[in-house]
């Protein structure tokens, strides 16, 4: 068993050796505003070494048995749970939500270690009946090869978890990059990867501050072969386009502005805990959080007192302290953006129904808030808010609130509560999102495609086609 000070390492891990660096950079816990370590800065000539050495150790990698692989990401699946606390109390530390969110992250990144170590054995192919005579088809499923991931602070371990797990598992090799706000989390798997008996090479985990030259050597790198990045839109598209020179395999998890549907015939206290879970999990900072709640005319007023009722008694802490729901926000951009926000729809006629201010304990902390009568013309409407507030918009009728869930550019999650069949399967199937939670509002999980459509992103993480990711088809045809 390992503890919390030999988790909570402080410079990049490459080729298996922690490297030293003379730059360093801090990283700060949201709550305390206090440095929790000094973290070493990589450099450039270090960042090609590190796709060097994934492309080194990719050939034995590959080579293995699937289950042989799968036997080393089982250890580690076990590891990570075998360590779920210190690494929830890492986590908290360095990115501020309630541990027993923490924990949840990290068990749920674990699980998909544990998806793919059974999944990677599954990689089947296909045999084709040959349209010619005396010739055979065969079609196999090859890893892509080297990978570079980068992924964001608001889920600092899953995001990573979730990544390497698929690509482990398929035969790939793989360089990281995790965010400098919360670099710690993504170590810490290193630690009990290696433990795990993970070789040297097989992941590279770099850590700096200057992300744009790092994801640029990663674009530009003609070993990289594969491009998986969890982020925003914007900073997604960039890569997406700086991707092109060498024609890499493309995976963009990027932003949302989930609807969070309630018809009148939904059962009204079920939906009001779905929203509260829905929109408050990691401080309203997930890209999967209800952005806009719709609810029908004849059940608004009723539904917004019983939200307002149940968020007001919400606990605002440190996340270490127990019984905390909501932590800090991430940074002084993350509240300052929850204000406009909030400021914005006020000025499109919307009213306050609990919340709305900085929170008593000062730094990074917000009040939970719910706002009326908000205006489809407010920015909350159309951005994500990635904080605490939870905006209501009212709605007439399904054709009503369909066109205004679909009218956003963003497609990765929805949700909506209700009970009558015919209308269910219908929303459902209107509804422009990746994914639609139908009366539950956590839809994620190791075996489901995880994913958006429209400007939300390319590919899906999770389940039988999250293998497919990270593997190319080759077809062989066998004639003579
Ligand atoms: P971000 O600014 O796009 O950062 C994400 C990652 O990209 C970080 O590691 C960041 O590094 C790096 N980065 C920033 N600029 C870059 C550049 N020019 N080139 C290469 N890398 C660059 O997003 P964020 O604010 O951290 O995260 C929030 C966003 O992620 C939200 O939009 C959220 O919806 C989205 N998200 C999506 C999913 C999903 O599965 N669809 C899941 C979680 C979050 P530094 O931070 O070190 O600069």
């Amino acid at each position: 068993m390992f503890s919390k000070d030999e988790l909570l390492k402080s410079s990049s891990y490459v080729d298996g050796v922690w490297l030293q660096g003379e730059k360093k950079f801090a990283v700060d816990n949201p709550s305390s505003g206090e440095t929790i370590i000094e973290v070493a800065e990589i450099e450039a000539e270090q960042v090609l070494g590190a796709i060097g050495a994934a492309e080194k150790a990719l050939e034995s990698w590959t080579a293995r048995t699937a289950k042989d692989r799968a036997e080393i990401l089982m250890r580690w699946y076990e590891l990570i749970v075998e360590h779920a606390d210190i690494l929830a109390e890492i986590l908290t530390l360095e990115q501020g939500k309630p541990v027993s969110e923490a924990k949840g992250e990290i068990l749920y990144g674990a699980s998909f270690i544990q998806w793919f170590a059974e999944e990677g054995k599954r990689a089947y192919g296909d045999i084709i009946p040959s349209p010619v005579e005396g010739a055979r088809i065969f079609v196999r499923k090859e890893p892509v090869g080297v990978c570079a991931f980068i992924t964001p602070w608001n889920f600092p371990s899953a995001m990573i978890a979730r990544k390497l797990g698929a690509a482990l598992a398929a035969g790939c090799t793989a360089v990281c990059k995790p965010a400098a706000l919360t670099p710690l989390s993504a170590l810490a798997l290193m630690v009990l990867a290696e433990e795990a008996g993970v070789p040297k090479g097989v992941i590279n985990m770099v850590v700096g501050t200057h992300s744009k030259e790092i994801g640029q050597a990663f674009t530009e790198s003609e070993i990289v072969k594969k491009i998986s990045f969890t982020g925003s839109t914007a900073v997604g598209k960039a890569l997406y386009a700086q991707s092109a020179s060498t024609v890499k395999k493309i995976s963009l998890e990027l932003g949302g502005n989930a609807p969070f549907i309630v018809f009148d015939d939904a059962d009204i206290e079920a939906a009001v805990e779905g929203a509260i879970a829905c929109k408050f999990r990691n401080a309203g900072q997930t890209c999967v959080c209800a952005n806009r709640i719709y609810v029908q005319d004849a059940i608004y007023d009723s539904f917004a007192e019983k939200l307002a009722y149940k968020v007001e008694q919400m606990s605002v802490a440190d996340g270490l302290k127990e019984g905390t729901d909501i932590g800090p926000l991430i940074n002084e951009g993350g509240l300052k953006k929850v204000q406009v926000h909030i400021q914005d729809a006020l000025d499109h006629g919307a009213s306050i129904m609990c919340g709305g201010s900085a929170h008593a304990l000062g730094g990074l902390f917000f009040e939970p808030t719910v706002l009326k009568n908000v205006s489809p013309d407010a920015k909350v409407a159309r951005e994500e808010t990635f904080g605490p507030v939870a905006p209501l918009f009212k709605f007439k009728d399904e054709d009503d609130v369909i066109a205004q869930a679909n009218d956003t550019e963003f497609g990765l999650a929805s949700y909506f509560y209700a009970k009558d069949m015919s209308r269910i399967w219908k929303v459902a199937e209107r509804l422009q999102y990746g994914m639609v939670g139908v009366n539950t509002p956590i839809i994620s999980n190791e075996v489901a495609p995880f994913g958006g459509v429209k400007e939300s992103g390319i590919g899906r993480e999770g389940s039988k086609y999250g293998l497919e990711e990270f593997m190319e088809l080759k077809y062989i045809l066998m004639q003579g």
